[in-house]
Parts: C-alpha cells; structure tokens; sequence
C-alpha cells in the first residue's frame, strides 16, 4: 500500500484492479483451474483404486502382518494329507486317531496296494461316548457279549441287560449313554481314544489282510463273525485311555 492509498490516484488504482483483464490472462486461470479440477478427478479414484490394491497403502494391515509372518513355511494340515492318501478310502473322518497308527495304517494301505491294487477303506476311526452308546443301543446281546466280553464280562455290559430286560427288551442311546458314563472302569473300545479303525473286507482276502495289518502293529478281529461287516483293527502301541464323555 502506497502513502497515497486516500488519493484519487488509489481509487484509480483500485478501479483499474477491479477492471475486466485481459482476455488472454482469463484464458489461461480458466485452463489451470480446469487442470487442477481435472487432476483431483483422475487422482482421488486412482488413490481409492490404489488403497484398495495395496499398492500405495504404507502400513500393512494386521491380516497382511498375519500372512507376512507365516510367509511361505504355512504347514499343511497333517490331516488333510491322511484324508488324500490314494491308498485310502476313508468312509469317516480321521480326525482323533492316534498320529503312530495313522502312520502304520498308511503303511499297511502301501503296502496292501502294491500287492492288490485296491486301497483300503476305513469305514470307522475315533468316535465319541455317545456315538459308541448309539451303536450299543443297536447290538443285540450276542453282539455286545461277542465285541466287549472278550477279556472278562464288564459290569456296564451287565447293567445294559439288565436295563434292557426291565425295559421290555430294549434300551436307547440315552440309557445306554448314561449307563456308559456312570461305568466304575473299563475302555470299552479303543475306538474312543483313537487307537482302533474299522477296515471294510468287502472284496478283500480277508486272512491275507488280516496278515498284513498284524504286521504293522494292529491286532484285528473279524467282525463278520457277529454279522456286522468289518474288520476292527486296534493299533497295539496307542495308549488306552478311560473317555467318560
Ligand atoms: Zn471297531
């Protein structure tokens, strides 16, 4: 501001500085502003585009630091191998079993493939009280005596009976549960620890089978024998342990 900022002079100032300019010098404030205007259109969807594709993200998010910690060395789920094995064909799942019979059973189906071509099909692994207590529910006494009267007759095999007989016969999965549950001792079966399949001898040379799986550990016991189609192996080195639920 000049001294003579009250001097017509500055009101001419102020009047030629309010004055229409020059064509030329509009023409080129319209074209930057468009410029300008035009930039923020292209580069705000591109910034939102790059986020989205971490390509101008700094920080990585927590699943990025999740994944970069894993890196490449993310392990196989053991379990999903066994599921694969070609030499096996598994009618349940092998979640439960005992990581060292698994390891024999792939063995022994190795081992039965190269001799027959056929793999083998597990019908039954691990399973729980209650399932156990719903396959019980189903067995007739014959049944029941011929799998879990092998060493001695269990009192819980007694108090089935018994149960049954004061039942008009028969005893559900409930009854049969809780009878399981209250039991003082017994393993019942070593499918409830995971130490026990149940191998399918459809179409098999069940004695040669039954050869091939002793070898690697599993004491077999042919269930046709109590008409039920299955050939139960127990892995002799898997610990046994009481399940009460
Ligand atoms: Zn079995």
């Amino acid at each position: 501001m000049t001294p003579h900022a009250s001097t017509p002079t500055a009101v001419d100032d102020h009047t030629r500085r309010r004055a229409p300019r020059p064509p030329r010098r509009r023409l080129r404030r319209l074209a930057a502003g468009a410029v300008l205007v035009l930039g923020l259109v292209v580069a705000l969807p591109s910034c939102r585009a790059g986020a989205r594709w971490n390509v101008l993200r700094m920080t990585p998010t927590t699943s990025e630091l999740d994944t970069a910690s894993l890196g490449d060395e993310v392990e196989e789920d053991p379990m999903d191998s066994v599921m694969a094995d070609p030499n096996l064909v598994w009618n349940c799942s092998a979640e439960g079993l005992d990581p060292e019979l698994v390891t024999a059973l792939r063995a022994a189906a190795a081992a039965w493939v190269a001799e027959n071509g056929q793999p083998l099909v597990i019908n039954s692994g691990a399973r729980t009280l209650r399932r156990q207590a719903e396959l019980m529910a189903d067995m007739t006494q014959a049944q029941l005596e011929g799998m879990y009267c092998r060493q001695g007759y269990p009192s819980y095999i007694s108090a089935i009976l018994r149960a049954r007989r004061q039942n008009r016969g028969s005893l559900g999965a409930d009854g049969t549960y809780a009878i399981l549950c209250e039991r003082a001792s017994g393993y019942i079966s070593s499918h409830l620890c995971g130490a026990a399949v149940d191998v399918s001898p459809s179409g098999c040379d069940v004695g040669r089978l039954r050869a091939l799986l002793e070898t690697h550990g599993f004491t077999t016991l042919d269930e046709r024998n109590l008409g039920v189609n299955c050939l139960h192996a127990t892995y002799r080195d898997a610990p046994r342990l009481i399940v009460r639920e």
